[in-house]
């Protein structure tokens, strides 16, 4: 089996439309058609979720994703943790609480927000367990194995944390990247990338800054993510370089 990364979503909090029906500047197309961020990487007989969006139920039918073994948290924003409660189907198939890993303060907040999933309540047995992260670790199921380097990022009043998956870069939600940090940006060969929309935001970055740092760490292909409903696929295409794409829901790539 070929190593597969997918964007299972990569839209902006409200994803698009909105439950209101706003569609902002977006053309009629399932490429503009955008759920909330979150991601998914099969290595071999491993799979590997990125975040739990509110739509991750969808996304894992979407994607005919069958099975999972582990989640890696980015951070405890709604839009990456509500569907959360939707892992407990792979809780009963894998016989074994789904081990979650994520920053110390990601942690935290999970266990703070969603309790039920860490410890018993009204019978309900816990179906997580939750794993603080390093620099560096990795997830492994029989020969395969995931190589992770985990570094905070700022997002606003807060850091997410962004990782580097066997060359791959997921930054979804952000605003800076430390100095310090860039050298984990350094060759890769996909960085996916936090662009909400052409204005400046305070917690992520916008068109300009999601390039300028694009064009600083040369990886060989990236693709924007977190796309708010101002920023048109077709739109994008048009103006982005070869080595730049739109994410749109389902976009994968074997690796
Ligand atoms: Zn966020």
């Amino acid at each position: 089996m070929k190593n597969k990364f997918t964007i299972l979503g990569c839209g902006s909090s409200l994803g698009s439309p909105w439950i209101t029906n706003y569609n902002g500047k977006l053309r009629k197309s399932s490429k503009n058609l955008r759920t909330r961020c979150c991601a998914h990487i099969q290595k071999g007989n491993l799979s590997v979720l990125i975040d739990t969006s509110p739509d991750i139920k969808s996304q894992f039918l979407k994607n005919k994703i069958k099975n999972l073994d582990s989640i890696i948290y980015t951070h405890e924003h709604a839009d990456q943790t509500a569907g959360i409660f939707e892992m407990r189907p792979f809780f009963w198939k894998n016989k074994t609480k789904i081990p979650i890993y994520g920053s110390r303060r990601t942690i935290k907040a999970l266990k703070k927000t969603y309790r039920f999933c860490f410890q018993e309540e009204q019978g309900y047995k816990p179906i997580m367990k939750a794993n603080i992260i390093n620099k560096k670790f990795s997830i492994r199921k029989n020969n395969n194995v995931l190589s992770i380097k985990a570094f905070d990022v700022t997002h606003g009043l807060i850091k997410s944390t962004g990782y580097v998956i066997d060359k791959i870069g997921y930054i979804s939600d952000c605003n800076k990247v430390p100095k310090q940090k860039l050298k984990y940006l350094k060759s890769l060969n996909y960085l996916i990338l936090d662009c909400l929309k052409i204005d400046k935001h305070p917690s992520h970055f916008n068109f300009d800054e999601a390039i300028n740092l694009i064009n600083l760490v040369k990886p060989k292909k990236a693709i924007l993510t977190n796309l708010h409903t101002d920023l048109d696929y077709f739109k994008l295409k048009k103006i982005l370089p070869k080595n730049i794409i739109p994410a749109y829901d389902g976009l994968n790539f074997n690796y």
